[in-house]
């Protein structure tokens, strides 16, 4: 690659010529891969590196999300093009735009569409990306705590409206969230403890029962119960639940839920497999929701942002986030994806 002063530089794209004139060299976590593997390392760009966009941002803080901590690990193929900025998350300032519906100036949130694997993303001082792709900070939230909320709480967000689409009540029954220390999971159970459920935390950390106490879980379980190999019908419990786990846990959930109850499965910290059996779904008329924030659609987006304004108490997001330095970002990855980071991570791209 070449390099010049120390920076990485590859051609101007499609950047405005004032841009580039006045944008200095930006600090940056970036990966790239050669015959001897994935190297990840804090590095300083020049602004012609940016990829083609029509809004560039200023970013003030990212976040580290699972899906971050598999890039910047190389644990997932992830990333698809390299060299890649990570980062699926950030909020920030946009400092130049020739998008119609994006202001200079305007403070923004920017959440998955392929940003971090396939375009550059937000463990930076500074991003191009799509106008389309961003959406306004909401007025109850600062940037820090956007992004204390991040992919994960956001998610967690479209989990709980899935749910209620598919009518679950808080009066049907409990309610279980499975890798509840974790980003998805710590805010799936502030938003439905709030909202009225009576929520029951997974957990492979036992330690953490008072946390997740605290996040407003009624019963804690250990992760044990539900990672080995299980009866196609088990028990009826479950009204509704929000799996971050997959694998033997997602099939133990499906078994378990009660009759029209309803899963949100978000994700594969257990594994990406299912070994499970149809006999929920054709024998209880169980539904397995799939949540995907990447690709989600805008309005459900905005409608996603907006509930987590009024659903999610500030006070509880503050005691399931810490901050860190951009510096800190590719050890913090490690420890997240070895399971011992706990709720959320939000990184101070300027610290
Ligand atoms: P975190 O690392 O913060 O949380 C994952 C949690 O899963 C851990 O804290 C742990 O919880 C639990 N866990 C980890 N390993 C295992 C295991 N082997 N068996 C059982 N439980 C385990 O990640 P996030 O909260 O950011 O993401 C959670 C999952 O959701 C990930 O798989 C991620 O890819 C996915 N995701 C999907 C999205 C989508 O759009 N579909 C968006 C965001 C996330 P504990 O210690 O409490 O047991």
């Amino acid at each position: 690659m070449p390099q010049s002063g120390g920076a990485v530089m590859l051609h101007s794209r499609g950047q405005s010529p004032a841009l580039q004139r006045t944008a200095s060299v930006f600090k940056a976590i970036l990966i790239d891969k050669n015959d001897q593997g994935q190297q990840v390392r804090l590095t300083d760009i020049d602004p012609s590196a940016l990829p083609e966009g029509d809004v560039t941002v200023e970013v003030a803080f990212s976040t580290l999300n699972y899906k971050d901590g598999l890039a910047i690990t190389g644990k997932s193929p992830v990333v698809r093009k390299f060299p890649m900025v990570p980062g699926i998350d950030l909020a920030g300032t946009v400092v130049d735009s020739q998008h119609p519906d994006v202001a200079v100036g305007s403070a923004v949130v920017l959440n998955g569409w392929g940003v971090g694997e396939t375009h550059w993303g937000g463990l930076a001082q500074r991003a191009r990306l799509r106008g389309d792709w961003l959406v306004p900070l909401p007025a109850a939230f600062s940037p820090e705590q956007a992004m204390a909320i991040g992919t994960a709480g956001y998610t967690a967000m479209l989990c709980v409206m899935a749910l209620e689409r598919h009518g679950v009540t808080p009066d049907q029954g409990e309610v279980l969230v499975t890798g509840a220390a974790g980003g998805v999971g710590s805010v799936a159970v502030a938003l439905l403890s709030r909202l009225g459920f009576r929520v029951v935390a997974v957990t492979g950390r036992a330690h953490e029962a008072d946390y997740l106490r605290a996040l407003g879980a009624v019963e804690v379980l250990d992760r044990a119960v539900l990672a080995s190999p299980g009866k196609p019908l088990a028990k009826e419990r479950w009204a509704g639940a929000v799996d971050t786990v997959g694998s033997h846990t997602l099939a133990n959930v499906c078994a378990s839920m009660r009759y029209r109850g309803t899963v949100a499965a978000c994700g594969l910290a257990g594994g990406m497999d299912l070994p499970a059996t149809v006999a929920p779904f054709i024998l209880r008329g169980v539904t397995l929701a799939g949540i995907d924030s990447v690709m989600c659609p805008r309005a459900e987006r905005l409608q996603a942002w907006s509930r987590l304004a009024t659903d999610l108490d500030p006070t509880l997001l503050a005691s399931m986030t810490r901050t860190i330095g951009l510096g800190e970002a590719i050890d913090t990855a490690r420890a997240l994806i070895d399971g011992q980071v706990r709720g959320r991570v939000v990184v101070d791209v300027n610290r």
